[in-house]
């Protein structure tokens, strides 16, 4: 069987490969055959209520303030992000899962199998390049059912639970001749077979969440619970664990969250902590950010994805346990981010080598190191502060990362991406790196492919990041046209309807529809941005001075709870104005940096006329000669009108 398909056949291949693979499938418990019968059933008790979970769950999280919104509960409507998600949908998912096969991803599953004569190809952690595929069509599924999509990620799935050996492990590169490093400490620190892992528990709970299938969660669990706990933890008669690349700490507490079995919260604490036994270099510790207490970390350095995933896992950690030496910590190491280590565009990462934050302010603009994966976790992170806070602090960053750092990441077609995301580049210039291929800044593979399927998981993902529930209401996160339609916590039923033009303006009317009247706080985010704000709700405006951040409640008499019920103050409209402040992250002298509310705009430093800035992979340069700068609305607004230098936003160079 040939799974090296062309994109126009990928929707075939979803019915004629499925077969054979059931043909070749080698017995595996209940996933598999529970799978012939449809209802694939879980062999571990997991969480029934699999529909209700939000990108993270945090219905039964004790120390999350604010309790998630299913991806599902929230239809994006015609907006800013519908186009990038239906073409995430149809274009960037199946051009990724053509490319993750052409490029011998799946041969090393099947090679293993005996269904392939391929090489092992691809670096330590490719494994994970499936799983995280399998993430993105997951929350996909979660929006909505795609039956052709369905079934092809069920035949790669059955393809990757099948080479799972009896003892429970599973990865595809530990195998011949290199049998005999798994799990060795050298492998640990630099192998991915736990960063493999953690992807393959996301990406199998994403999945779950979608259908209730089960199968390569089952699959998760036996290398959890049979290989890992046995063999590997804090115990005499077990090894010590380094997780190399911190990723498996967020996903045994999510895969606690999906179970209830609270020992893999105690699992990633003991990850979290380091173990003693274990010998590290300093650079180690710096590079790996894990291998010694997290709690004693007081700057973020070394690897930017390693870091924020860390700082992913120990915020986790906190949402279930409460341990305050892990909140303090992640405060400190919030502020040193937002102090010292944020570029405007929300990327994350100063330096080519090592992937690394470099010192305090050096982030310069065209060295930018940016990785779209950083970006990412940098948002998973402040989504996770957020839930443990309330405060609309985190939201800011998530906002900036979302919209800039991230959303460059994927060209506008979907099928080519940016590992690295500078905030100034010239093709011909110093901001040539490995990365670039023939000179192009955006390309549809890297052999290192960790960006594209983290780009599509979260894009996918997008609905569940725009509304919070507490005991109180609703928080309003992120604003796009859309539905919400979900319930508060005593079960009243609730729509809640944006309409808006944002980002491109701040004008939004949000609809609010209980199902009956009911007292509750609608908490609307007010951007950091923002500089000139006012809500106003049927006959009542309110004006003052909200901060620049955090969350605001509005108060009698103009509360959205009262007597006066929701029929006659369901509707409210909210409107900021402004542009980024206090944003100056250039670490070039004499740059600043000026945005249009949540976005950034970049302009051709070539004189009007000479630009090929209107090429997707072609220029990014901020500010003319290089500068770029704050301004107020009206000189934004009349720079737009009248300069015939300024083409795109960030996002879209
Ligand atoms: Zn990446």
């Amino acid at each position: 069987m040939k799974l090296n398909l062309s994109r126009r056949k990928f929707i075939i291949s979803a019915t004629s490969v499925a077969p054979s693979v059931f043909a070749h499938a080698q017995p595996m418990g209940g996933g598999l055959l529970s799978f012939f019968a449809n209802e694939p059933q879980a062999t571990k008790p997991l969480k029934s209520d699999w529909k209700n979970a939000g990108v993270i769950d945090l219905s039964n999280s004790p120390y999350a303030k604010l309790k998630t919104v299913p991806v599902r509960a929230v239809t994006i409507e015609d907006g800013f992000w519908s186009q990038r998600r239906k073409t995430n949908l149809s274009a960037s998912i199946p051009s990724m899962h053509d490319e993750l096969l052409e490029h011998g991803r799946m041969d090393n599953f099947l090679r293993l199998e005996g269904k392939s004569s391929e090489p092992q190809k691809g670096p330590v952690y490719s494994d994970s390049d499936i799983y995280k595929w399998a993430e993105a069509v997951g929350f996909q599924l979660q929006v909505a059912d795609n039956p052709e999509l369905r079934k092809t990620t069920d035949a790669m799935i059955h393809d990757v639970v099948a080479i799972q050996e009896p003892s429970g492990y599973l990865n595809t590169y530990y195998n011949g001749d290199r049998k005999s490093l798994r799990m060795q400490y050298d492998t640990q620190t630099t192998g991915h077979e736990l960063y493999c892992i953690g992807h393959m528990l996301q990406g199998a709970i994403a999945y779950y969440r979608a259908m209730g299938d089960p199968t390569l969660l089952d699959a998760g669990i036996r290398f959890v619970d049979n290989f890992l706990i046995p063999n590997y933890g804090p115990g005499a008669n077990q090894k010590a664990i380094v997780s190399g690349h911190p990723e498996i700490e967020m996903a045994l507490i999510e895969l606690s969250r999906a179970t209830g079995d609270r020992k893999y919260v105690d699992l990633a604490g003991y990850i979290l902590h380091g173990d003693e036994r274990v010998s590290l270099k300093p650079q180690q510790i710096v590079y790996m950010y894990c291998g010694i207490p997290f709690t004693s970390r007081t700057k973020l350095e070394g690897h930017a994805v390693r870091a924020m995933y860390a700082c992913c896992g120990a915020t986790d950690y906190y949402l279930e346990t409460g341990d305050q030496a892990y909140w303090k910590t992640l405060n400190v190491l919030w502020n040193d981010l937002t102090a010292h280590q944020l570029y405007v565009n929300g990327g994350v990462g100063a330096r080519a080598a090592g992937e690394a934050f470099g010192d305090q302010y050096e982030l310069p603009n065209a060295q930018a190191y940016g990785e779209s994966c950083a970006a990412i976790g940098n948002m998973m992170w402040n989504w996770r502060m957020l839930a443990a806070s309330g405060d609309a602090k985190f939201t800011d960053v998530i906002e900036r990362a979302l919209y800039n750092g991230i959303n460059s990441g994927m060209s506008l077609d979907g099928k080519t991406y940016c590992y690295r995301n500078p905030l100034a580049f010239d093709p011909a210039g110093e901001s040539r790196d490995r990365h670039l291929v023939d000179g192009k800044i955006r390309n549809a593979w890297y052999d290192t492919t960790c960006c594209p399927p983290n780009l599509e998981r979260t894009f996918a993902s997008l609905s569940g990041y725009f509304y919070s529930t507490n005991a109180d209401g609703v928080y309003v996160h992120l604003y796009d046209n859309s539905e919400m339609d979900w319930h508060l916590h005593d079960g009243t039923r609730l729509k809640v309807q944006q309409k808006t033009n944002y980002p491109w303006s701040g004008d939004v009317k949000i609809t609010v529809s209980p199902t009956t009247p009911k007292e509750f706080v609608m908490y609307v985010r007010i951007p950091a941005w923002s500089t000139k704000n006012s809500v106003t709700r049927a006959d009542c405006v309110l004006h003052g001075t909200f901060g620049s951040v955090g969350s605001w409640r509005w108060d009698e008499p103009c509360g959205l709870y009262g007597a006066a019920g929701w029929g006659d103050y369901g509707a409210f409209r909210s409107w900021f104005v402004g542009w980024s402040d206090g944003a100056d992250s250039s670490g070039d002298d004499q740059q600043v940096c000026y945005g249009y509310g949540a976005v950034l705009p970049c302009f051709d430093s070539e004189a009007p006329g000479e630009s090929d800035c209107g090429e997707a992979d072609s220029l990014l340069c901020l500010g003319e000669s290089g500068v770029c700068f704050y301004a107020g609305l009206d000189s934004l607004q009349g720079r737009l009108e009248a300069s015939a230098d300024f083409h795109l936003f960030f996002w879209a160079w």
